[in-house]
């Protein structure tokens, strides 16, 4: 027998679909049932060992393996970008392993996964967005045992955070966190939302989109259903509020109203390009926010 057919027989077959058995995607789907009825609950589940380490979005990779349809378009960006090489990969994983079409246009996928960012093109109510997380625990930074946060989410109590949050003002004038910053979730738990910038927590409140929260290396599902208040942490003589780009735009596109990257150039050159690509480059296009 030839090396080549004898290679061809030892390829693993083609289904089941979506790289995932079945036992592992009622898992996941089921641990996000229960994530959607406690929205900011962290569910733990069974995380499955995927083609590439924890770290590098095996949460949100199971997630969208577990709720992929062949009759799906899926959208994949990194810090905004639909470029770069690791959304790129799990882009071109997602169109081997569930035959779907894949886009840069946030209008045009019926799902999204992300890291680090929310488009800023608003998504509806037939849209998911699936967020990979690092760390999921947002009581981290104030308490380093397990058992000892999730009786705090149980007892809601959030003491500790906010005196964290005061510590910031009393020391610095202002609340200085850039990015996880703590929410509550339908008035009861405390979420992280990922590292997003602040930019993009106002997003997640009354949206009419599912988001869905998977952290891989953790173990740990949770989800903002739509219609969810998600409230930032914050004081009444300290307001939370998102980075001022006042007065600055896009040197591409020219956008005054999405979050901005500074980039250097080698003259020393400060300049600024949206974070979000598939925006930039739709509004190249001329076309509009409607
Ligand atoms: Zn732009």
């Amino acid at each position: 027998m030839q090396a080549r057919e004898w290679l061809a027989r030892a390829k693993i077959p083609a289904n089941p679909f979506a790289f995932l058995d079945d036992g592992a995607k009622k898992d996941v789907r089921r641990a996000l049932l229960k994530a959607v009825a406690i929205p900011g609950y962290q569910v733990p589940y069974g995380s499955r060992e995927m083609p590439l380490a924890r770290g590098w979005g095996t949460g949100g990779i199971q997630i969208t393996l577990s709720l992929l349809l062949p009759s799906d378009t899926v959208k994949v960006i990194d810090q905004g970008c639909d470029g770069s090489v690791n959304a790129v990969n799990i882009k071109k994983f997602y169109e081997r392993v569930g035959d779907v079409r894949t886009t840069t246009d946030t209008r045009e996928a019926s799902l999204v996964q992300t890291r680090h960012r929310i488009p800023e093109e608003k998504m509806d109510e037939g849209q998911i967005l699936v967020l990979q997380v690092p760390y999921p625990e947002a009581l981290r930074e104030v308490e380093s045992s397990e058992a000892a946060t999730r009786r705090m989410h149980a007892e809601a109590d959030y003491a500790r955070m906010w005196l964290h949050l005061y510590e910031d003002v009393v020391h610095y004038g202002e609340i200085r966190l850039a990015y996880r910053y703590p929410c509550t979730v339908n008035g009861r738990h405390v979420m992280d939302p990922s590292p997003i910038p602040r930019w993009d927590v106002p997003k997640l409140h009354m949206a009419d989109t599912l988001f869905l929260f998977g952290a891989g290396r953790e173990r740990r599902i949770y989800a903002v259903p739509p219609h969810t208040r998600v409230e930032p942490l914050e004081f009444e003589d300290h307001r939370f509020r998102v980075e001022d780009f006042s007065g600055r735009s896009c040197a591409r596109c020219g956008a005054t109203d999405s979050f901005l990257d500074e980039i250097l150039g080698p003259n020393g050159a400060r300049s600024f390009y949206c974070s979000d690509t598939g925006y930039c480059d739709k509004r190249r296009t001329g076309w509009t926010r409607s």
